[in-house]
């Protein structure tokens, strides 16, 4: 069985899903109602690969909320990691992926160290960032959407914005050595972290996010911004794909401009119908097929029974593990989800 452990973009969507739900004490509740909630278990899913095997899997909700970090509730965030992770663990399920924050805390707070809750021990080789996964997804999607836009890679600028994360540096080490981009922007607050990027790749310009915007053909967003930042459509080019991967989303604008075209990243759209209502309420355009790369990474390790954490740590996706997760990937019937036709 694989899992999910997921959680909501702000407090003003976990009070209306847990109203549909029909969990109507919750809906009503501030955040330091949440931030004592303990972690529920609310989707059971059932997942067909297009080679006919059928996999069973759970959704566990952390009730973590993004707000809790913005306030500082550090002990609240950690707590409701450990917890879900404990609950998938004691719930028998193989293999989970730590969605969403969910993996951004467990590494910023280095939650490796708790290994015991309650009374249990858990077995940290039985979850997995789904990051590799997430990454490879992102790549693809740069490598056709831009196709779709016209847009020639070998001529492109691509910038990263959170390129020194696990996820956005896997995305240019991809970017790097298996396309011809011509030139990567790498972009992130901590400027060390920047340099040894650039030192690894043996390539790219460091520069801050207002630099780099009118200078870029295309934009991955992968940095964890708790909270959305608003771009001005006339700062960038035409046309320009932004691919945001970021939950909560890193782009805030809803853009209008016709020469914009914004991707949601690191989303897969299944071949067949998934048994579940969780994708709902996360305003998947297509609920019922699409998905967070993550998540499916979890699957995809049910479907090939590899019980090991896949992507674990920070900063140590391989483009091989990339190229071997896009192949499963491909094989159970999951796409990258491209751009509408206009
Ligand atoms: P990491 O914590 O590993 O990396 C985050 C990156 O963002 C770092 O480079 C960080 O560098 C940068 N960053 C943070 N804040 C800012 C800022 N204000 N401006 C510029 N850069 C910033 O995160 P992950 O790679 O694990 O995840 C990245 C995003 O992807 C998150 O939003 C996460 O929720 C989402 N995600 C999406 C998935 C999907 O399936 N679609 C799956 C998993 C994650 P610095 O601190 O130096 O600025």
């Amino acid at each position: 069985m694989f899992g999910l452990i997921g959680h909501l973009t702000s407090l003003a969507h976990a009070q209306s899903v847990a109203r549909d739900l029909g969990y109507p004490e919750y809906a009503d509740q501030g955040l330091d109602f949440w931030c004592s909630a303990p972690p529920q278990i609310v989707d059971n899913i059932t997942v067909t690969s297009a080679t006919g095997q059928t996999i069973e899997g759970r959704y566990v909700e952390s009730c973590f909320l993004p707000e809790m970090l913005a306030s500082r509730r550090i002990k609240a965030a950690t707590r409701k990691i450990l917890n879900a992770m404990a609950h998938a663990q004691k719930h028998g399920i193989n293999i989970t992926a730590l969605g969403g924050f969910s993996s951004i805390i467990f590494e910023n707070f280095n939650l490796q160290q708790f290994e015991q809750v309650r009374n249990i021990k858990l077995e940290f080789e039985r979850f997995t960032t789904g990051n590799t996964h997430t990454a490879y997804i992102i790549c693809q999607q740069v490598e056709q959407a831009s196709k779709q836009l016209g847009i020639n890679l070998s001529k492109a600028t691509v910038a990263v914005c959170g390129a020194t994360g696990d996820i956005g540096s896997a995305v240019c080490r991809w970017l790097n050595s298996r396309t011809d981009v011509a030139e990567l922007l790498l972009i992130a607050r901590d400027r060390e972290r920047l340099r040894l990027l650039q030192e690894d790749l043996g390539r790219g310009k460091i520069m801050a996010l207002e630099e780099a915007l009118p200078q870029a053909d295309i934009v991955v967003w992968v940095a964890s911004m708790p909270k959305g930042v608003q771009v001005d459509a006339n700062s960038l080019k035409h046309p320009c794909l932004l691919i945001d991967g970021g939950y909560p989303k890193n782009l805030e604008t809803q853009f209008q401009h016709p020469e914009v075209s914004v991707l949601k990243g690191g989303i897969v759209e299944h071949t067949l119908d998934i048994d579940w209502r969780i994708m709902q309420i996360v305003s998947m355009d297509v609920p019922a097929r699409q998905l967070f790369a993550c998540f499916a990474e979890s699957m995809l390790l049910e479907f090939e029974k590899i019980y090991t954490n896949f992507s674990w740590g920070r900063n140590q996706i391989s483009v091989q593990k990339m190229a071997m997760i896009g192949e499963w990937s491909i094989k159970h019937g999951f796409q990258p989800l491209l751009l509408e036709p206009r």
